[in-house]
């Protein structure tokens, strides 16, 4: 054996959108969806249905 295994765990990264309410502020976090982008509006706040705008995108890696 001489393959050292350094590759253990593969890793994958996940991608998530955080979405932000433009009336009260309320963060929302949730899977990333094509065609999502920032500054995008788009969603509902579920605490005061104001509209959502997405405030960041972003890539978490996920070891498995
Ligand atoms: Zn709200």
């Amino acid at each position: 054996m001489s393959l050292m295994s350094n590759l253990k765990g593969r890793q994958k990264s996940k991608v998530y959108t955080i979405e932000e309410c433009l009336s009260c502020g309320q963060k929302t976090k949730r899977a990333f969806q094509s065609g999502d982008f920032v500054y995008k509006v788009g969603g509902e706040c579920t605490k005061c249905k104001g509209k959502m705008k997405i405030a960041m995108i972003y890539g978490e890696k996920v070891e498995e």
